[in-house]
């Protein structure tokens, strides 16, 4: 059979559709033919939006089906006015990203031996109402200090790998990318670069093939770790995406989060592995949802959990089965969950 030749997107093609995405709740369902009537408790859906604004490509919008409230795409990208609900027990920074201790830098995090992450932008080309991040204070850590994150990576010989996040790191021009990515990878002590982002399942256009060469000229290996949650969210551009990128980076790794009322079954996660191993990515974390403030909705129980991966144990290759952890914070890495 033969493959046809991949061509990247165009150069500005994603700032003209990141210029155009959804910003309200209002456009977001007029978009997919639906109505606040559609969701009973959007009453206090203006406070959540000033919290944390609903953005949304249209490409992304294309994936959902309209008409129907429970989509599993649009849940992951609505507001709704449950998520100012107070509840107990959870909290604006569960992973304690904002001690001290956590920060050798401003926009520099290390939790765990060897590898640190390092915040490169304080934007995202979608907002996941699940997100931990929602409330992270970007402006203490503005991509204006990476100089000085850059010096404290320097000064640590015990860091071999760097973690580019964010917001996300594929918002950053070419320009800037390709001179961090330089920088990082004439530290000696660094063997390689770690990249996560969402960008190629929601904003394929920004596979530009300046990225792609920026990418494959890095001097030391680039892992790049996407995030899907369903299956639905890979369609014929993240294929085309993902195919371009395979060829420019060492790997190509997914991470899920398991979220109530989404993707909490074991049918659609071993539809998703299948998905993503058929457009080159390998299955990574599976992450229980952290307790952030605003997101119990999305909460499942760790007996619901493991009922679901003993079925993806027993459904997929061990080679698709990604590890299920959650965060706690203080720990040395990911926890894996304790298995019924
Ligand atoms: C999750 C995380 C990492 C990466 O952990 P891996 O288990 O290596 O994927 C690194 N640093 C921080 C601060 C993290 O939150
Ligand atoms: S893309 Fe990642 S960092 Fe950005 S809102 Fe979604 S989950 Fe949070």
């Amino acid at each position: 059979m033969i493959t046809p030749i991949e061509t990247a997107w165009e150069p500005e093609l994603w700032r003209i559709e990141l210029s155009q995405a959804l910003r309200s709740a209002n456009d977001l369902l007029s978009y997919v033919q639906l109505s606040n009537a559609d969701f009973p408790d959007s009453s206090t859906l203006s406070a959540v939006e000033a919290d944390f604004p609903v953005l949304v490509p249209r490409s992304f919008a294309d994936r959902m089906t309209p008409g129907k409230p429970a989509d599993p795409l649009l849940r992951q990208v609505l507001a709704r006015g449950e998520e100012s609900r107070t509840v107990d027990g959870l909290s604006l920074d569960p992973l304690n990203e904002t001690s001290d201790a956590a920060i050798p830098a401003p926009g520099l995090i290390k939790k765990y031996h060897g590898r640190a992450l390092l915040i490169t932008t304080s934007g995202c080309a979608v907002h996941c109402r699940y997100c931990f991040r929602r409330h992270f204070p970007y402006e203490e850590h503005r991509p204006t200090a990476l100089a000085g994150a850059l010096d404290a990576i320097r000064q640590d010989p015990t860091l071999s790998e760097v973690i580019l996040s964010g917001g996300d790191p594929l918002l950053l021009d070419d320009r800037r990318l390709t001179e961090l990515l330089h920088n990082l990878a004439a530290i000696p002590h660094i063997r390689r670069i770690r990249i996560h982002t969402r960008i190629p399942v929601v904003l394929p256009t920004r596979i530009t093939s300046m990225l792609l060469q920026t990418l494959a000229n890095s001097a030391v290996p680039i892992i790049m770790v996407i995030h899907t949650n369903h299956p639905q969210e890979l369609d014929h551009n993240t294929a085309r995406a993902l195919r371009l990128l395979s060829r420019a980076v060492r790997f190509l790794f997914n991470q899920a989060v398991l979220l109530n009322g989404i993707n909490d079954s074991a049918d659609v996660q071993i539809a998703l592995c299948e998905r993503l191993f058929d457009q080159q990515v390998l299955p990574y974390y599976l992450h229980m949802p952290d307790a952030v403030v605003g997101t119990h909705h999305f909460l499942l129980e760790d007996s619901a959990a493991s009922v679901i991966y003993a079925k993806m144990q027993a459904g997929l290759p061990g080679f698709l089965v990604p590890k299920l952890v959650r965060e706690i914070a203080g720990e040395a890495s990911k926890s894996t969950l304790a298995l019924a």
